[in-house]
């Protein structure tokens, strides 16, 4: 891939949860047809790394905490302009903390889920809605999961926190109708990232067993379905993708060959 030139007049594209996994390589996607992608996280070492990869521009970014989601947008406006509008934003920092049963849940994981996943993903669009509106031609991806589409045992604080998030973006494609902008749901089941790591407080042997024997998406796979999604001609809206491994039918059901 070569490196687009960081000066040049790209339209933007905001990444949340660029710094790993689907968000970094949605940026490395989008940049490579020609987007300057504002890379959004926490840890922002890793973000210089993907802006020095992408020519995109890493901004830190906490969506559980409204200040931060504040300058990370005064941030944003001052990169766009007339000759770069904010284009594109792909709401896509999120994740999930443990696997208890409902009668088990842990009241602080939930919370973490739901700020992180749902109340970040408000946050980030309230924040940036108007710049992607005047951009004449805005696009917002939301990357939910099939967790948003159905339910799992152990699953609960997940996926009603996808259901949720789902939701809010679905329900903007109906108040933004007539509106110039966009809006994709973006829905995978298993992708391997660091997502389980994350999920089990940084256990890699229980991280790893959840692709044990399966052949799992990985984050490219999603990353070209947010680019292709993004680069279709304005008047295509592709409302709702839903990609799984082929060894998964569903969030519990998997073939796997061991
Ligand atoms: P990942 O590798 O763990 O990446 C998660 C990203 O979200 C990281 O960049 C992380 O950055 C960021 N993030 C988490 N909390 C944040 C916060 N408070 N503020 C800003 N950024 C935050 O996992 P992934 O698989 O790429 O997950 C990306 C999205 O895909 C998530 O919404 C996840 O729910 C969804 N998804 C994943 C799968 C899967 O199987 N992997 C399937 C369906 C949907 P920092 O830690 O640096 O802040």
């Amino acid at each position: 891939m070569t490196t687009p030139d960081p000066g040049s007049d790209r339209p933007l594209v905001v990444v949340t949860g660029a710094s790993s996994g689907i968000g970094a390589a949605s940026a490395r996607a989008l940049a490579a047809d020609g987007w300057h992608p504002v890379l959004g996280a926490r840890r922002v070492e890793r973000l210089e790394q993907v802006a020095e990869e992408t020519g995109g521009t890493p901004l830190e970014l906490d969506v559980t905490d409204a200040d931060s989601v504040a300058a990370f947008a005064a941030g944003v406006r001052d990169l766009a302009g007339p000759t770069r509008p904010l284009r594109g934003l792909v709401n896509n920092a999120g994740g999930a903390q443990g696997t208890e049963t409902v009668l088990e849940a842990d009241e602080d994981k939930w919370r973490w889920m739901w700020e992180s996943n749902v109340l970040g993903t408000l946050r980030v669009t309230q924040s940036l809605l108007p710049l992607l509106l005047d951009s004449g031609d805005g696009h917002i991806v939301t990357i939910t999961s099939i967790a948003g589409l159905e339910t799992y045992d152990g699953g609960s604080g997940y996926t009603a926190a996808k259901h949720a998030e789902g939701a809010l973006h679905r329900t903007l494609r109906g108040e933004l109708l007539g509106q110039p902008v966009r809006l994709t749901e973006i829905a995978p089941g298993a992708v391997e990232t660091e997502f389980s790591l994350v999920r089990f407080g940084g256990d890699s042997a229980r991280a790893a067993k959840v692709y044990d024997g399966i052949t799992p998406l990985v984050a490219d796979d999603v990353a070209e379905v947010v680019a292709f999604a993004m680069n279709r001609p304005s008047h295509v809206n592709l409302d709702t993708i839903v990609l799984k491994p082929r060894d998964q039918a569903s969030g519990m059901r998997f073939h796997r060959r061991t």
